[in-house]
Formats: C-alpha cells, sequence, structure tokens
C-alpha cells in the first residue's frame, strides 16, 4: 500500500527517549534515561482505599461522560494550589484539565500554530514539547539560555527580528532537561518582551513542587496583568503519571478556545482519575505526600552530583539542579554522547543523548541524566560504569 500520510507526518521521527526505553525495559538495564518517578513512592494503599469510596459514593457519575472543563472541585483546588504558592490569581473557570500537560502542549498548537509559525524556545527545551509542536507545521528559534533562564537581549533580539513568532515555551522551573531554574528578574523581563511583541508565553512546570531547597519563587504569570501568560501543571511528577491528568491555566477567553479544541481531541479528561484524584486531596495530605518525594529525590540528587564529581573525568561537567528529576552533562567538543551511549548500553547502563533536545540540532557531546527513578545503590553503580566508558572516550580521544 502506498500510505498517504500528512505532511507533518513526515517531519516527526520517533522520540529517542521512547526508543531507548525499549532497552530499560530489561531489569539488568540502569537507566538514568526516562523521567520516570520513582514507583515505590506511589500511595497505593490509599489509592485502592480512595477508589472504593469514589465507586460506593458516586459510582455512576464516576463512570459517565463529564464536562470538557473538567471535575469542578479538582480544578478549584489547582486554582486555590496555584495561588498560594505561585502568586497567581486564578479561579476555578480559569482551569481546565488536560490529559496530562503532554495534552495541553499539543492543544497549544492547535490552538496558537498555522504552519510557518515560530516557537521560541529554551536552548535546549523539552523534547516531547518539540514533537507536539512540531506537528503544526512550526518553526523552532532557540533563544540564548543561561543559568538564569533566556538571556533577556537575546529575547528581544530575536522578538525583533523574526516574524511570526506565536509562542514562547519556557520551563521555569527544575528545566526538562537541564535542571536550571529561571531567577525572579528574568522572569519579569520575559513578560516584559511577550507584552511589547504581543506573544503568548507558555510555562511548563511539572516539576516546581519538587524543590529541594531554597525558596518557591513566584510563577511567570505572576508578573502578567494582561492574560499573555498560560501556565501547565500536572499530577504526574507529584502524585502519580499513570492518571494522566494535568490541566492548562490561564485568561478565561483562550481556555474557551483550548476546550473547544479539547472536544475535538477527546472530549474529556477520563471521569474516575478525576474524581480520584479529588477524593485523596480531600482525605490526605498532599504536601506530606510530596515531603517524603522530595526527600527521596534530594538524597539521589546529591549522590548523583557526588559520584558524577568522582567518577567522570576532567573536562566533563555537569548542574546541580535545586529540584526536580534532571542533571544535564556536558562532554569535551569532540565527544558525541550517541556513540557513548552505544558503549554504555553495552554495558546495561542508559541515558539520554543531549542532541534532540535542540530543535535545530548540534550539541551532540550532551547528555541528561534521570536521577528519581533508580534506588541509590543502582545510581553509584551505573554511575561508576558511565564514567569508566567516558574515561575510555577521553583516554582513547575516540570520536
Ligand atoms: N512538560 C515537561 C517539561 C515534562 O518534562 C513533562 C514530562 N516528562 C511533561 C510536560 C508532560 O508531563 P505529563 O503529561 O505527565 O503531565
Amino acid at each position: 500500500m502506498d500510505f498517504k500520510f500528512a505532511r507533518r507526518i513526515s517531519c516527526l521521527k520517533a522520540s529517542e527517549i521512547r526508543e531507548i526505553l525499549k532497552v530499560t525495559e530489561k531489569p539488568e538495564v540502569i537507566s538514568f534515561a526516562g523521567g520516570l518517578p520513582a514507583p515505590e513512592l506511589f500511595p497505593v494503599e490509599e489509592i485502592k482505599k480512595v477508589n472504593q469510596l469514589v465507586l460506593e459514593e458516586a459510582g455512576t457519575e464516576a463512570l459517565q461522560y463529564t464536562t470538557t472543563e473538567g471535575f469542578a472541585p479538582l480544578r478549584q483546588w489547582i486554582a486555590a494550589r496555584m495561588n498560594g504558592r505561585l502568586g497567581t490569581q486564578f479561579a476555578a473557570d480559569n482551569i481546565l484539565l488536560t490529559h496530562g500537560s503532554q495534552q495541553a502542549l499539543d492543544l497549544s498548537g492547535k490552538v496558537f500554530l498555522d504552519e510557518g509559525d515560530v516557537v521560541l524556545c529554551e536552548s535546549p527545551t523539552y523534547l516531547a514539547a518539540i514533537s507536539a509542536f512540531k506537528a503544526y507545521g512550526c518553526k523552532f528559534k532557540e533563544v540564548p539560555t543561561d543559568d538564569d533562564g533566556m538571556i533577556p537581549v537575546e529575547l528581544e533580539r530575536i522578538l525583533a527580528s523574526t516574524p511570526r513568532v506565536k509562542i514562547i515555551y519556557v520551563i521555569p522551573e527544575f528545566q526538562n532537561p537541564t535542571g536550571r531554574t529561571w531567577s525572579l528578574a528574568r522572569r519579569e523581563q520575559l513578560v516584559k518582551a511577550a507584552m511589547k511583541y504581543q506573544v503568548m508565553v507558555i510555562e511548563d512546570n511539572p516539576y516546581g513542587e519538587l524543590r529541594f531547597e531554597g525558596e518557591t519563587l513566584p510563577a511567570v504569570k505572576a508578573f502578567d496583568p494582561i492574560g499573555c501568560v498560560l501556565t501547565l501543571g500536572s499530577f504526574s511528577k507529584t502524585f502519580c503519571p499513570g492518571y494522566r491528568i494535568g490541566w492548562i491555566a490561564g485568561d478565561k477567553k483562550v481556555i474557551e478556545k483550548y476546550v473547544l479544541v479539547k472536544q475535538g481531541a477527546d472530549l474529556q479528561c477520563n471521569t474516575i482519575a478525576q474524581r480520584e484524584i479529588a477524593k485523596y486531596l480531600e482525605l490526605y495530605d498532599l504536601d506530606q505526600h510530596i515531603a517524603k518525594i522530595r526527600e527521596v529525590y534530594r538524597q539521589r540528587r546529591d549522590l548523583t552530583v557526588k559520584t558524577m564529581a568522582e567518577e567522570f573525568p576532567p573536562g566533563v561537567t555537569f548542574t546541580r539542579p535545586q529540584g526536580g528529576l534532571f542533571t544535564w552533562v556536558v562532554l569535551p567538543e569532540h565527544i558525541n554522547a550517541r556513540d557513548v551511549l552505544v558503549k554504555s548500553i553495552e554495558k546495561n547502563v542508559a541515558f539520554v543523548p543531549g542532541g534532540s533536545f535542540f530543535p535545530n540540532g548540534g550539541h551532540e557531546n550532551t547528555f541528561r541524566i534521570n536521577f528519581s527513578n533508580m534506588p541509590e545503590e543502582r545510581i553509584v553503580e551505573g554511575l561508576k560504569c558511565l564514567g569508566g566508558v567516558l574515561k575510555e572516550f577521553i583516554r582513547n580521544k575516540l570520536h
């Protein structure tokens, strides 16, 4: 059969992470690849109880179709949580529940992007946001980014010289893939630039609650007086990703458009999942649960950074994130992380080469390490092994 696919399909390729994850399903593989939470922290016993209660108390509603916007008590909870933590002023009407924040990224493409439009992003940026936006035929411009976020003069220069910029996409907290966090000043400057050039900002924040040290900062949205910022959130990293419940929050006029495209995508989020999360929040203390996650991830971050410092050869640098799930490694320029991966997979250690986080290519001497998913002893064993592989590359000047 000569399959006549849409043009957009030709620019999409299988996610490298997904391909690598196939290998990492083997139990002997020590994986620093996916962005998976620690499964031992999922509150399985509590969820059993919650599931039973939801079915007993509202079984038929929980199994019925529901509104596209989502379960009102859950949207109210999300608005209050964001307002309390992030300095926003949302009401339940400003929130649309989505199937993970990933769906909010896809819907954003549907709402804002025509073919040939431009998305500005950090350099590097989240791989699956690139795939989500790319399907709508956009181009990407990477804004030079340092440890504090996008560099304002560079952002301004690109905005002033680039026609058809529709979206500025940022991950200000414990970024995927670098683990970096934007400074307060940069958040404010971003909104000023977006207002000046009348461009939407999509602020993607799935990791903000997982801060190991330092103060929680106000969201980019907190600086927005005109509705040009949309904020994405998720229960994937604070609760369980399997529920696939996230959200998008923003100006009501914009959220109404998202409701229209979500109707076309899947009508609504899974009804019982929404109700179970709301019931969990009613019965249990999410803060206590998140405190447990933070403590485990903080220890794993510390161990990861310490072991890399001990085992990685000179000339290799890495970030020390204040929260989240990832650290970012930069190798000497002549070493390609994809070649390193081939060798380390032979030794049953996996990570994600960094090149795929740059929508316009390059930067092949980088890779991402996830530290949330492996128990401590496997982190040490895996990073020692990876350190050995890196030393071989440097010693033999392998290309
Ligand atoms: N945005 C970023 C930056 C992410 O890292 C992820 C998950 N890896 C997502 C969005 C999607 O998360 P979910 O759909 O599970 O909410």
